[in-house]
């Protein structure tokens, strides 16, 4: 530029026209820029082919880098490419339905399976709501209640025969994704081992039921057996009573199992309830145990009250099997702003802290000697877990090795009824 100044100065000066000649370089500069700025533009809309030539100056500099940001923006859209077409692989060959929903529930994407297992449609149901797409009553509560710690289980809109295990798990920013899977099988061999465990426990009832009343008829003419007879007897009958137990506990366990419906929410009267549990638990005791409740007479619940007797029977029940002589158990019915509390503390033998997360197993036993010997099924604490699910309560366990032990149960507000 300068170089082109001092010629128009010095083409100027000897013919006595400087202006014209100043106006003429500039003039020509300008053109020659225009030019290399439509060449640019050219180039860039065109979006493919070599840059044009720039020259050494600027021009040549601004062709370069450009050349270079695109070809790194190439090389980066083609490894996107790669990505997104090994994404599509991937999700098309996953078995599980996968589905991307915005907060409100509207799908944004989804993948073949879930095409397959829930009905959707592409591009028809992008966009839509899936609580108007799946409409399974368990699902949409699930949805609205935003729980989304647990998978729900329903059937398959498509096909009834389909049992689907459906998660929700919020993502990113107000994203949602829902995994459904296919637990047919799994949940027909759970329908199998229950119906199982159901059909053993009823066939066993009635050669059970003959044999103890072989036993008691033996029992009746005591006086004419020997010694090791009668201890022999005795030896049946116990094992036989004990059986009786366990196959009681193994039908209500598998009937709380099977009935799918929550027991029926009639107002239970807890105080009434509690006073022949008293009386029972005084009975089991002897005077080995100072026993002591302390119950809310106003203080009632909506539930099932057969079930709701077997969970708290068995809760005090334990209590007295696993406190030693001389020693307190409290029993205590109260209410606060969170809800109901049903609660048995004892000073007995405690249970160490790893045991706990087990307890509610069917037959895990800590003490399985003295659980055998106290006559206990090991099926007790399950029979609570059952109860309590169904309604929506929880079990809270607090124990120290030899001091004793807390359980707490904890109902929800909704299902407390105040006289
Ligand atoms: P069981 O019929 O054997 O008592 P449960 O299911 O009622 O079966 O209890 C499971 C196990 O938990 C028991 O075997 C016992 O070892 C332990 N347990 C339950 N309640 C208490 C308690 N109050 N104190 C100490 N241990 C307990």
């Amino acid at each position: 530029m300068a170089g082109l100044i001092v010629a128009a100065l010095l083409l100027g000066w000897l013919s006595g026209h400087v202006l014209f000649f100043l106006w003429l370089f500039t003039t020509g500069y300008l053109i020659a820029h225009l030019l290399r700025i439509r060449r640019l533009e050219r180039w860039l809309s065109s979006g493919a082919g070599p840059p044009p030539h720039g020259g050494s100056g600027v021009w040549g500099e601004v062709f370069y880098q450009l050349q270079r940001m695109r070809q790194h923006h190439w090389r980066r859209k083609r490894t996107v490419t790669q990505y997104l077409q090994r994404f599509r692989e991937l999700t098309a060959a996953m078995p599980d339905a996968t589905v991307v929903l915005r907060t409100g529930g509207e799908i944004e994407w989804f993948n073949e399976a879930a095409g397959r297992m829930l009905g959707l449609r592409s591009p028809h149901d992008i966009g839509q709501r899936i609580a108007n797409l799946v409409r399974h009553p368990v699902f949409i509560e699930h949805l609205r209640a935003r729980h989304f710690t647990d998978p729900v289980e329903f059937p398959s809109p498509v096909n009834l025969d389909l049992v689907l295990s459906v998660s929700v798990v919020p993502y990113g920013q107000e994203q949602l994704l829902l995994v459904a899977r296919d637990v047919t099988r799994l949940h027909r061999l759970e329908r199998t081992r229950r119906d199982f465990v159901a059909n053993v426990s009823h066939e066993l009832r009635t050669p059970l039921t003959v044999l103890r009343g072989f036993v008691e008829m033996l029992e009746d003419g005591r006086e004419n057996l020997t010694d090791e007879e009668r201890r022999s007897l005795n030896l049946m009958d116990e094992q036989a009573k004990r059986m009786e137990r366990i196959v009681n506990d193994l039908l209500l366990l598998s009937r709380l199992e099977t009935d799918e419906r929550p027991p029926r929410r009639g107002p239970v009267a807890v105080p009434a309830l509690l006073e022949l549990l008293n009386s029972e638990a005084r009975a089991m005791s002897g005077t080995r145990h100072n026993i002591k409740f302390e119950v809310d007479a106003a203080l009632s619940l909506r539930g099932g009250e057969d079930e709701l007797r077997s969970a708290f029977t068995n809760l005090v029940s334990n209590a007295v099997r696993y406190t030693p002589e001389g020693g307190n158990i409290r029993i205590r019915w109260y209410a606060d702003a969170q809800g109901a509390y049903f609660q048995v503390r004892d000073t007995g033998m405690g249970i160490a802290a790893h045991h706990i997360p087990r307890l509610t197993e069917r037959f895990y036993r800590v003490d399985v000697a003295r659980s055998r010997q106290t006559g206990g099924t090991g099926l007790g604490l399950a029979i609570v877990k059952h109860v309590l699910e169904r309604h929506e309560a929880q079990l809270h366990v607090e124990s120290t090795v030899g001091r004793g032990s807390v359980f707490t149960c904890h109902f929800p507000v909704s299902l407390v009824v105040r006289a």
